[in-house]
């Protein structure tokens, strides 16, 4: 129930009227009993400072920030978290201490949705990436992070594979595809796979060329089963898509925004009902 108590937090980009994360979050107050509400704003580049202005002047949760506003936000909050110093880019905003936080929840989600999936934690394993954009970076900095062994990337135009790497710092590096014979999570970060031409009929590597043991993500999720996913699923490699990542990297702002645990059933749950309901 909306009522005078209730605190907004709202998602800002452009366009960003498809946006899941309405479903999720607002699923994720009810279950948890907090009396916010969940709302879609469209921000054109150039704006976001207005929309940090608007969370300060109305005391809102906060913010989750996607394109084009990765990078501007950045000057108008108080303080970055590393993670977000780092990778360059925020995609959730939170008060912290009575300053407004900018920070980059989608590597940490990453490895949060691979416990979730798996009971699995990189400490110690040998990880391949496919791509170099801002979901590989984010990635390869908190697979590093969360102890990974070696953070392997392999991509299209090899400058931004050595950057990406070195975002996994010392355990980080550039790859060739005989990397994928021992590796133990192998990850898609290029949208090849997703749903709609060129891209659908693409799969970034042969999964023939995996161990029996390695575990397969897709960070697409619409489709749900990429052909790679597929192929891996066939093979009988442990697998999953990229709904686990864009849970939990809203249950991190979440977490962020209100102080207590995300419900992650309820959240899952609203993002495969926005998920089927695309399909
Ligand atoms: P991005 O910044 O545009 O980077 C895309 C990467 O894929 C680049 O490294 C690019 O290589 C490579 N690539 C693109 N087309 C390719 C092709 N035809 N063949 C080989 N490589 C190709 O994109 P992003 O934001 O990192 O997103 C990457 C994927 O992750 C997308 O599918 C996106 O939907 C998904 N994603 C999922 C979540 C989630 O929550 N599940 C979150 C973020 C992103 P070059 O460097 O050579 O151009």
């Amino acid at each position: 129930m909306i009522s005078a108590t209730t605190r907004v937090a709202a998602v800002i980009g452009d366009p960003v009227r498809h946006s899941m994360s309405p479903a999720i979050h607002n699923a994720g107050f009810e279950a948890a009993g907090i009396d916010g509400v969940y709302v879609a704003l469209p921000v054109v580049s150039g704006q976001a400072a207005l929309a940090v202005a608007a969370m300060r002047t109305f005391d809102w949760f906060g913010l989750s920030v996607t394109t084009p506003h990765k990078q501007e936000i950045m000057a108008s909050c108080d303080e970055l978290t590393d993670t977000s110093r780092l990778l360059g880019a925020v995609n959730c905003v939170f008060w912290k201490d009575g300053k407004i936080v900018g920070d980059s929840t989608d590597g940490d989600g990453f490895v949060r949705g691979l416990a979730a999936d798996f009971g699995l934690s990189p400490a110690g394993l040998k990880c391949v990436l496919f791509g170099a954009g801002g979901a590989a970076g984010a990635v390869a900095h908190s697979l590093a992070a969360a102890g990974a062994a070696e953070v392997v990337v392999l991509n299209r135009t090899p400058d931004r594979a050595h950057v990406a790497a070195s975002l996994a710092g010392a355990v980080g590096r550039v790859g060739t595809i005989g990397d994928l014979a021992d590796a133990a999570l192998v990850v898609n970060a290029t949208p090849m796979g997703m749903g709609s031409t060129p891209h659908v009929d693409q799969v970034p590597f042969d999964v023939a060329a995996l161990q029996p043991a390695a575990v397969v993500s897709d960070l697409i999720y619409h489709p749900a089963e990429t052909r790679m996913i597929r192929a891996a699923r066939a093979r009988g490699l442990r697998v999953q898509n990229g709904l686990p990542m864009l849970v939990h990297q809203a249950v991190a702002a979440f977490e962020h925004w209100t102080g207590v645990p995300g419900p992650v059933q309820a959240m899952t749950a609203a993002a495969q009902a926005g998920l089927d309901s695309r399909s």
